[in-house]
């Protein structure tokens, strides 16, 4: 284990990751690393992003001393142990590991693997969040291509205990293993998969929820009417609108794009409303509108009302 000096500060290499984009995923994953003790570099394009990363970690921390599950003390730990950057280079230089979790756009991605390449020390393991885009390809804009693999951490991240492990055509077994043992050291359970078009889990999650828009579109029923058959029938916890609110349409249409463009397979075009809606700017809960809206302080209700079936 390997200490570096810099401004003051001293970096333990192996407890310190850096978490690019803070968005919906960029801050539950720092959350979890900052709770199990690592140091986490966390950085955003956008300071008013940032700051709102800081403001919900803090407030599902709360939540957790809540319900008991850590302390106060743990709580203030956690949010010492994050750092916020407007750049990627300071956030990255000290890395162990960096995780990647800006937008799922590949042409923003490959950009910031190409600067990775430069920026992150050369022995660091450069992961991707990416719900669906080629490891393989994100691996070519780096030198040593062994070193970059897929953690697909889940939504809500401090609560759901799956990383999907995504395994590039070149990731070295070792890489592979230290993810492994990562995931391990947070309490996450990892599994791994190959890598193709949306992996596992948005390969059966999204055409699931393209076709209860379909659904909608068609007018075989309300917003609902859809969420309700899903929860009370096949007992998932949300129905399939209120999860792509959850996700994010416009992740959800990025995602689609790239089954339908993986597999050349019509069955993963996305719908028309779909599109519609994100062109529109309803990218669900994160806008404070999608198929449901979200007023602050306030129980969502539907925003979308189709012909009711009759
Ligand atoms: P988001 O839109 O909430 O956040 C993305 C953040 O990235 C924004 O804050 C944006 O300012 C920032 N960003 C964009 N370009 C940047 C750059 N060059 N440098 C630094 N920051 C930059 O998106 P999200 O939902 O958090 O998704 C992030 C990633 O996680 C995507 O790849 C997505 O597919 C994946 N993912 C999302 C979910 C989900 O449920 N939302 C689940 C699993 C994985």
């Amino acid at each position: 284990m390997s200490t570096v000096q810099t401004n003051k500060v001293l970096y333990n290499m192996s407890k310190t990751i850096a978490v690019l984009g803070a968005g919906t995923m960029g801050n539950g994953i720092a959350h979890v690393f900052a709770m199990h003790g690592y140091t986490v570099h966390l950085a955003d394009l956008s300071a008013r992003q940032l700051q709102k990363a800081m403001s919900v970690i803090s407030h599902n921390l709360d939540r957790m001393v809540r319900k008991e599950r850590i302390t106060s003390d743990d709580k203030v730990r956690a949010l010492v142990n994050i750092h916020t950057f407007e750049k990627v280079a300071p956030a990255v230089e000290h890395a162990y590991l960096v995780i990647e979790a800006i937008t799922e756009n590949e042409q923003l991605k490959t950009n910031i693997f190409k600067d990775l390449n430069q920026m992150a020390p050369e022995r660091a393991i450069l992961a991707s969040n990416t719900s669906s885009i080629s490891i393989t390809r994100l691996a070519r804009e780096v030198t040593f291509p062994e070193r970059v693999i897929g953690m697909h951490f889940m939504n809500p991240v401090p609560v759901m205990k799956l990383v999907e492990v995504i395994r590039g055509y070149q990731t070295s077994d070792e890489v592979a293993d230290q993810v492994l043992d990562l995931c391990a050291d947070i309490e996450k359970i990892a599994v791994e998969v190959n890598d193709y078009p949306g992996f596992i889990s948005n390969r059966i999650l999204m055409p699931m929820i393209n076709e209860a828009i379909y659904a909608l579109f068609e007018g075989v029923s309300t917003v609902d009417a859809i969420d309700d058959i899903m929860k009370l029938g096949m007992a998932h916890p949300m129905g399939p609108l209120e999860l792509a609110d959850f996700i994010g349409l416009d992740v959800c249409l990025s995602i689609l794009d790239v089954l339908y463009e993986g597999f050349g397979n019509p069955k993963y075009a996305p719908c028309p409303l779909l599109v519609n809606m994100v062109t529109a700017g309803k990218n669900g809960r994160k806008s404070g509108e999608g198929f449901y809206t979200y007023p602050p302080d306030e129980e969502p209700y539907v925003s979308i009302q189709f012909n009711r079936p009759g």
